[in-house]
């Protein structure tokens, strides 16, 4: 490890925990990226682990399936750090500071992010899952302009949480929850459980469907007024429908479940095509399907809410793991059972 407090670019050997072939996650030393302008580099303390780290391991994820990534692939795209050193001007991003990364990075110079809808960029680059290394490594190397500082009421733990919550808070935005909603969230892994937790503030009646008894009652425990199996719900109940399972069956529930004249986002990435889809229903019941791609505007406001006790994250965090033993951790993520979903990486342990 190589010290870089007083706002000099370290330089030297720094150990990743990279994808080295399909199904094998290792520790290894790389170089620490050098100094490139309009970028900080950011001494890394937590990584979390999630479903989309999973298929980059087993080679199923379409960043892997389409020669986006090619191995070894330092993965990471949930973290926090702190900014050790800059290149360029930086604004208030400076040594010191406590920064939270935008996964996705676009490019700002082109037609789509020039006209202001840059979460819609065509050149979009994904911090640890295409185009730019991840930050499961002692050190990650980030535009300026992708990174956010975290205030001092909000701890790592919670920093580390802000880019799932991020694309939940842009689910509730662009559906509109409110006061007059009846909710329900499909699915209680990370995305489900933080989605119960905020459309429980914005519209205080919330209902958690799901198929692991253990998540089932987390979500109770984090602001779910009732949780039920899948399929006990009855048919056309809810108002609005957040998907947060990224599974067929998933999404075919929420499908079910949404009253007539409701909303349905879509937050779970479905692999593959979903049989039976009741298409028709779309349009027979009026129901508004919203692709909920990223939160990529939202992580100011995320933080205060975390900051605000709105969301919190140590009810979801399963285990912490050495970087150093990266294997450890995705053997945790696959065979967890207690219903709390987060899994973390740590640069300290
Ligand atoms: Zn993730
Ligand atoms: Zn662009």
């Amino acid at each position: 490890m190589i010290p870089g407090t007083d706002g000099t670019w370290p330089s030297g050997a720094m150990t990743a925990a990279q994808i080295t072939s399909i199904g094998k996650v290792e520790a290894t030393s790389v170089p620490v990226p050098g100094p490139q302008p309009g970028h900080a580099l950011v001494r890394v303390e937590l990584v979390g682990l999630c479903g989309t780290d999973q298929e980059l391991l087993h080679g199923e994820a379409t960043y892997v399936t389409d020669g986006r990534i090619q191995l070894p692939w330092t993965f990471g795209h949930e973290w926090t750090g702190t900014v050790v050193a800059t290149s360029g001007p930086a604004g208030e991003i400076g040594p010191g500071i406590r920064v939270v990364g935008q996964t996705m990075v676009a490019c700002l110079s082109c037609r789509t992010c020039r006209s202001g809808q840059r979460s819609l960029c065509p050149r979009m680059q994904e911090i640890g899952l295409y185009g730019i290394d991840g930050a499961a490594a002692e050190y990650v190397r980030v535009p300026v302009h992708a990174l956010v500082p975290v205030p001092d009421a909000v701890d790592d733990t919670s920093a580390v949480l802000v880019e799932p919550a991020v694309t939940v808070a842009r689910a509730l935005v662009d559906t509109r929850c409110s006061l007059t909603d009846d909710v329900a969230v499909v699915g209680t892994g990370t995305i489900g459980l933080l989605a119960v937790m905020l459309a429980h503030a914005m519209s205080g009646d919330v209902t958690a469907i799901g198929v692991d008894p253990a998540g089932l009652d987390l979500a109770l425990r984090v602001g779910a007024g009732r949780a039920l199996r899948t399929g006990e719900a009855p048919a056309g109940e809810f108002s609005l429908v957040i998907e947060a399972s990224g599974t067929a069956p998933g999404l075919l529930e929420a499908v079910r479940v949404a009253r007539t004249g409701g909303r349905v986002a879509a937050v779970g990435v479905v692999g593959g095509a979903v049989r039976d889809f009741p298409a028709g229903e779309i349009t027979l019941r009026g129901l508004s399907l919203y692709g909920i791609r990223h939160g990529l505007d939202h992580y100011d406001r995320t933080l205060k809410m975390f900051a605000d006790g709105l969301l919190s994250a140590e009810p979801l965090i399963h285990s912490r793991h050495s970087l150093t033993r990266p294997g450890e951790a995705f053997d945790a993520l696959a065979n967890r059972s207690t219903g709390r979903p987060k899994v973390l990486l740590s640069t300290r342990a």
